[in-house]
């Protein structure tokens, strides 16, 4: 049986697919790029703003067209969509063969091989996990769920309480994804830094993170989702200290207005924010970090906005994510007077951007000269040059460094995507920085291997030779 599986949204929700997909998979199911010439349909969605959900229809409607064309027999919806408004789409879409939540991924892969008259086993405390990243990364989901009160966040409704999955678990499930040849570790969660909370009333994000650093074979190790009422300082500690342990941290802040902070129930103001940043700063040396914020929220006056739109253009992150705020149902915010009008919004939206991309060509121009290590993700076939991330850059959000003078992709050098590859910093262009390598791509820990065969030296990648 052929399925294509659509994921839309978050790393979170392609850490759910991947087990969707690999929990199928022992049941026989092979999975196709396309709708064409699959059986179904697998649609997981999104649901937390306005256009993921918008998204997230248009896709279910195409597919519910394909299957009134008579290409596919059956379309299936899971995910915060679904999670959220299952009953409404329930009636709205009687088309759909089956919607499911996001909240136990052994029941809804069991519903899935139900349906699909598959016969699925419970195994274990997860279902098997198929990659659907690049195979050199792949996200750790280390907890689930939400229960903080920012006021215009429908999260916690959709992804439910609080819940860490415990220390042997990730640890296990990080020794199969090294064994599967991944070289980064991304971990993810509503909220990484509460981490252990619920397990025994102690924040656990630094024992953690020491144990994944153990696990033979992970070279990077990134945290994405921090929550500054959260940061601890032994957790600043590990990150200074394990050499895995890449130095970029993604902490949403949302805003920098104590006023909107208040309003947006963020238990922390701007002096708190602002302590926080320089204690982050000085704990860990070249500290590059993500934030994202939201423009746009009820009550943002302009006086707000400039506090924001100053606090970027002082250069306080390395990376930033603007979101427009979202008015969402069965949120405090939702009925909240000064709603900001869509024009506004894109207004502050389009000028944030703006005063970032300048914040981040600085950032770029300061590196040329500089030697660092990348990890190669792609062969970029028109621009005829592998392309890659220094450690201060997570896949799909933030920057790329193109890779001159590597020998061009075939056969023989595949295997340079995954690889890591000292460079020297050439350029920069914008957001992304042009480099050429110093060393030949290698595994991170271990010097290039090398082979000689008949007097000459080839360096090896995965046992290959890839250049001479
Ligand atoms: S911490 Fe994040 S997921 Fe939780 S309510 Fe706040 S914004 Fe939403």
């Amino acid at each position: 049986m052929k399925i294509n599986l659509i994921t839309l949204g978050c790393p979170k929700n392609i850490v759910d697919s991947e087990f969707i997909k690999g929990g199928l998979k022992t049941c026989g199911v092979e999975f196709v790029n396309e709708a064409k010439g699959a059986e179904a349909v697998i649609i997981n969605t999104c649901g937390f703003i306005e256009s993921a959900k918008e998204e997230s229809i248009d896709t279910i409607l195409q597919a519910v067209q394909l299957k009134k064309l008579g290409k596919i027999k059956n379309v299936y919806v899971t995910g915060c969509l679904s999670e959220r408004y299952g009953t409404e789409l329930r009636q709205e879409i009687p088309e759909v063969d089956g919607f499911y939540g996001n909240r136990d991924m052994h029941k809804i892969v069991a519903g899935l091989a139900q349906q699909l008259r598959l016969k699925y086993e419970l195994v274990g405390e997860h279902p098997a996990r198929a990659g659907l990243t690049p195979k050199h990364y792949a996200y750790l989901k280390i907890s689930e769920g939400c229960e903080h009160p920012c006021t215009f966040c429908a999260i916690p409704g959709i992804r439910g309480n609080f819940r860490s999955t415990p220390i042997p678990d990730l640890v296990a499930q990080t020794e199969r994804l090294a064994a599967h040849d991944v070289k980064e570790l991304i971990l993810v969660a509503q909220d990484t830094t509460q981490y252990g909370l619920d397990l025994n009333g102690k924040q656990q994000l630094p024992e953690l993170l020491r144990a994944l650093c153990r696990v033979d074979g992970i070279e990077w190790i990134r945290l994405m989702y921090a929550y500054p009422y959260h940061v601890q300082t032994a957790m600043l500690e590990v990150i200074a200290e394990e050499p895995k342990i890449v130095k970029y941290i993604d902490m949403p802040i949302q805003h920098i207005s104590s006023r909107l902070l208040k309003r947006m129930a963020r238990r922390v103001d701007r002096a708190f924010t602002e302590n926080l940043l320089a204690q982050m700063r000085a704990s860990i040396p070249e500290l590059a970090l993500r934030t994202s914020v939201i423009v746009g929220f009820p009550g943002e006056t302009d006086e707000d906005f400039h506090e924001l739109l100053d606090f970027v253009a002082e250069g306080n992150f390395e990376r930033l994510g603007v979101f427009t705020y979202s008015p969402e149902e069965n949120t405090p915010a939702w009925g909240l007077p000064n709603q900001i009008a869509e024009e506004i919004k894109r207004e502050r939206y389009d000028l944030l951007m703006q005063t970032q991309q300048q914040v981040a060509a600085e950032w770029s121009a300061k590196q040329v000269g500089r030697r660092l290590p990348v990890l190669i993700d792609e062969y970029d076939a028109a621009a005829q040059a592998y392309r890659g991330r220094t450690a201060w850059d997570c896949p799909e959000i933030d920057h790329n460094v193109l890779l001159r003078a590597l020998p061009p992709a075939k056969k023989s050098t595949a295997a340079l995507v995954g690889a890591f590859c000292e460079v020297e910093v050439v350029a920069a262009q914008d957001y992304d920085l042009i480099a050429v390598p110093t060393r030949r791509p290698h595994s991170y820990s271990s010097p290039a291997p090398v082979q000689e065969r008949g007097g000459i030296k080839y360096l090896l990648y995965q046992g290959q030779p890839v250049e001479s």
